[in-house]
């Protein structure tokens, strides 16, 4: 028999890691503390594994080789505890996944930007008829892909969770698209312990791989300014030219390696918004590091409509323009959205708070919102935070309402966006669920 590789989670990455655990020898088990969805119970029955779910049965997890624990199970959790003080080995998808291909990684991380600008990036690659695939938080699951194991090139987004559980694990372009606050109840409520997790992507970097991130950012460049890295560093700036990376100039994007430079137009961009400006930087910087033609990243940027959504426009209705941003469940991904707002806004905003500090939206919704919509179960801080700077606040319970109200305080040329800084569990099942209501909502007034 192989070496014993227990599995706790059985979603998409602990299902991807027991395909590719048995693939290699191991012998696997799977324990899932709640109830395994059926898809994925389909396919531990399939492969003939040993699992369980509703429990974690000590004797069968006590006695691992080697434990991958999926993203969603935090330290704190006992199972977690027995298992660190028997010292056995505990490491995340990524960790284990990597040990198993020769192929060149990309990781993408950060607080907000990981889907664009991993799916931008993956775009990038494919548009050049590289063969590569994108995982990681996306779609497939690393580890699956490795199984099925025919792919040279990986673009992975990966979370501050899965960069907790490596030990190995060494991208050869590294991408950190920046930091806030966020997810801190998983780190002691630690700012530090958050950066130094997503620092995590570099710490096995050696002089030949990539760093590639965001110098406006002071949370990075102030930890950059009191630790090393070996990875070359490229960063990108809205703000000051860089003489290895990328910024923009004169309405271009301008792309610095040490043996090319690559230029474009930000306006033939689809994408609006600086952060998504950032996103595209980050994108083609890492596409100029893999040399692929300058030809090729300016069409494959150009047609890129960016990710369902993040800043996605629904429909125009009596010359009102609907914007579905439900992912943006932070206050930093909301500032971007108000800031590429061109036009009077009705904002739809609220849901579960996860500690939002408001005070850095102030400026931008005095400016630019005329309305804001309260849409959660609990609005009272949010109408704290704004009562004295909007005229018109209103609270709503349900998507319907909330779209019906919003199109009662347009008129024409105004937008709608709902760009909610808070998480949705409140009243929606997710982020996509929330966002596939508005567009619903939309499309029936
Ligand atoms: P993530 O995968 O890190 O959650 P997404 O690409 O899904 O990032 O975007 C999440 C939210 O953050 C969306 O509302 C999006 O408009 C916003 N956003 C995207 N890129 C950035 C960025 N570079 N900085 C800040 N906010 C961003």
């Amino acid at each position: 028999m192989g070496k014993r590789l227990v599995i706790l989670g059985a979603g998409e990455s602990g299902v991807g890691t027991a395909i590719l655990g048995i693939k290699e020898g191991f012998e696997v088990f799977v324990s899932d503390f709640g109830k395994i969805k059926e898809n994925y119970k389909q396919v531990l029955l399939h492969h003939e594994m040993d699992w369980e779910e509703g429990r974690h049965t000590e004797s069968k997890i006590l006695n691992a080789d080697l434990v991958m624990k999926s993203p969603g199970i935090p330290d704190k959790a006992p199972i977690v505890q027995k298992l660190l003080q028997a010292g056995i080995k505990v490491i995340s998808e990524i960790e284990f996944a990597a040990t198993y291909t020769q192929a060149m990684i990309i990781g993408i991380t950060g607080s907000n930007g990981k889907t664009t600008t991993a799916t931008l990036t993956f775009k990038l690659l494919k548009d050049a008829e590289l063969n590569v695939a994108l995982g990681g938080n996306i779609g497939m699951s690393f580890a699956q892909q490795v199984a099925d194991g025919h792919y040279e090139n990986y673009v992975l987004e990966i979370s501050s969770f899965q960069l907790d559980g490596i030990e190995h694990f060494k991208p050869n372009i590294a991408v950190l698209t920046n930091i806030t606050p966020d997810h801190l109840d998983r780190y002691d409520y630690n700012f530090e312990n958050y950066i130094a997790s997503k620092f995590n992507i570099t710490k096995n970097q050696g002089p030949e791989d990539y760093f590639i991130y965001d110098a406006d950012d002071p949370v990075i460049e102030n930890w950059l300014s009191s630790h090393s890295i070996a990875a070359k560093k490229f960063p990108f700036s809205l703000e000051r030219k860089m003489e290895r990376g990328a910024y923009i100039e004169d309405k271009k994007i301008v792309i610095k390696t040490e043996y090319n430079s690559f230029t474009m137009p930000t306006t033939n961009l689809e994408l609006t918004g600086n952060h998504n400006l950032k996103n595209a930087m980050a994108a083609s910087m890492v596409a100029t590091l893999l040399k692929i033609r300058k030809e090729t990243i300016r069409q494959s940027l150009e047609s890129f409509q960016g990710v369902e959504h993040r800043l996605e426009k629904v429909l125009k209705i009596n010359n009102v323009t609907y914007i579905n941003d439900s992912k943006a469940t932070n206050v930093n991904a909301t500032y971007y959205a108000l800031e590429s707002m061109e036009t009077p806004t009705v904002w739809i905003v609220g849901g579960v708070d996860k500690g939002n500090n408001y005070a850095d939206l102030l400026p931008l919704v005095n400016e630019k919102v005329k309305a804001i919509i309260c849409l959660g179960v609990d609005n009272d801080k949010i109408i704290d935070a704004f009562g004295n700077v909007v005229d018109m606040m209103v609270e709503t319970e349900s998507m319907n309402d909330a779209v019906q109200v919003a199109y009662r305080l347009t008129e024409k040329g105004d937008t709608v966006l709902l760009s909610p800084a808070c998480a949705s569990f409140d009243l929606f099942e997710n982020y996509e669920d929330r966002g596939r209501q508005f567009k619903n909502a939309v499309r029936n007034l």
